[in-house]
């Protein structure tokens, strides 16, 4: 789960690490009231779930009140394209509004979860700022990473190290060691899978800031965090993955035409690979989970087919707990009700089996049966060819 910038520097405040001050803003007249309260000069910046929003003009320093209401009516609504959203980019609908700061040095520092040691690895670098994505590529020397081991936390030394690494000494260094420290205590109470502050500056007066900050929560973690849901932005997630969630289907929108259902996290990653081999474009993960209903089937059926780009339907169930005679009848229930007129390729195993396929035959349907995941990849690609008059 993702939050707004200015809502991880809240987060961040909470334990100790500086922040600018500021006010995030809604409109335009909040953006310039907010911009004297800063006493005239400041930074707009929009708050969007991506990064990159400084070299997408999301970032703009101001120097009049004035100034700031014309930006920000400029930004309010603008869709921002970064490297991080997609060709649609996303909708600027807050704002904040923050006291500039005078900029000495710039770094880079976050704590992320690495999957391959399953351990929080701690990452940090002298070269931080917008470039870091580059530096990371062209120079990975200059980058520091350390693996926090799980029983003894991270330590005060090896906080030490890190802050040395990035240059910083004295007072400064200590204040880095405990900004580090604090960061980690974060990252564990506050279940992220992410914690990222870049740039982390020292101003020209010789004090640590987090300019930026990102954070992501461990989704499944959430279930310990009940406060999270109201910090929430709608706004900018897809459509789809919002109603997928309301159903607890773990559903992500990819970008080819042919719409899957799958049950079991494992299957469905097989079942895209087996799609991609046989030259098809799978339009979604789906995911519909072990004990999935009538219902269920129903509801996921609805939503792959809301998107505009699906041509065809490949699902694939493994039945075993499911029964196919309850999954076919969910399937012919959606389809029904969004008439749905595409092909439907159905691989179907376990009880009821034969029950199921007869039922989807009878349909009236433009459905083909198959008994093997390579079969219904390649029928499915076979019979959108056909009505493209390719085949
Ligand atoms: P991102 O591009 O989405 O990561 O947005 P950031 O919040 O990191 O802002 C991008 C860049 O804008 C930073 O790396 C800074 O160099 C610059 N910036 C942001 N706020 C200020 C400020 O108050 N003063 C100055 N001088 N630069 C700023
Ligand atoms: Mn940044």
């Amino acid at each position: 789960m993702n939050i707004h910038e200015y809502q991880a520097k809240e987060i961040l405040s909470g334990y100790d690490i500086p922040v600018p001050r500021g006010r995030v803003a809604l409109t335009a007249d909040q953006v310039e009231r907010a911009a004297k309260m800063m006493g005239g000069r400041c930074v707009v910046k929009a708050q969007i779930y991506a990064g990159g929003r400084g070299k997408a003009g999301g970032i703009k320093l101001v120097p009049h009140p004035e100034q700031a209401h014309e930006v920000a009516k400029e930004l309010f609504g603008k869709r921002l394209v970064t490297p991080q959203t997609g060709p649609e980019g996303l909708k600027v609908r807050r704002i904040l509004v923050e006291e500039p700061v005078d900029i000495g040095r710039e770094f880079y520092l976050s704590i992320t979860l690495d999957r391959s040691t399953s351990r929080y690895c701690l990452i940090a670098s002298a070269e931080g700022g917008m470039d870091i994505e580059e530096t990371a590529q062209k120079s990975p020397d200059k980058i520091q990473q350390m693996t926090i081991d799980p029983f003894t936390g991270l330590r005060p030394y090896q906080a030490r190290k890190i802050a040395l690494g990035l240059g910083l000494k004295g007072d400064l260094c200590e204040d880095c060691v405990q900004l580090i420290l604090n960061l980690y205590r974060c990252c564990l109470e506050k279940d992220c899978s992410l914690v990222e502050i870049n740039p982390l500056v020292v101003t020209r007066a010789d004090w640590l800031l987090a300019m930026d900050a990102k954070i992501t929560f461990d989704d499944n973690a959430l279930f310990r965090h009940w406060e999270y849901h109201d910090m929430i932005d709608y706004s900018q997630m897809d459509p789809l993955e919002i109603a997928a969630g309301k159903f607890d289907l773990a559903y992500i929108k990819l970008d080819g035409n042919i719409a899957c259902m799958v049950n079991g996290a494992g299957l469905a990653m097989a079942t895209l690979d087996v799609l991609k081999e046989s030259g098809g474009e799978p339009a979604n993960f789906l995911d519909v989970g072990g004990g999935a209903t009538r219902e269920k089937v129903a509801e996921a059926f609805k939503i792959i087919l809301q998107d505009k780009e699906v041509e065809g339907v490949f699902v694939n169930i493994f039945g075993g707990i499911m029964r196919c005679d309850v999954i076919a009848q969910g399937i012919i229930e959606a389809a029904g009700e969004v008439q749905c007129t595409l092909p439907i390729v159905v691989r179907m195993d376990g009880s009821q089996v034969e029950e199921g396929k007869r039922l989807l035959t009878g349909s009236g349907l433009k459905v083909q049966c198959v008994d093997s995941l390579g079969q219904g990849a390649s029928s499915i690609v076979e019979m959108l060819k056909a009505e493209k008059g390719e085949g």
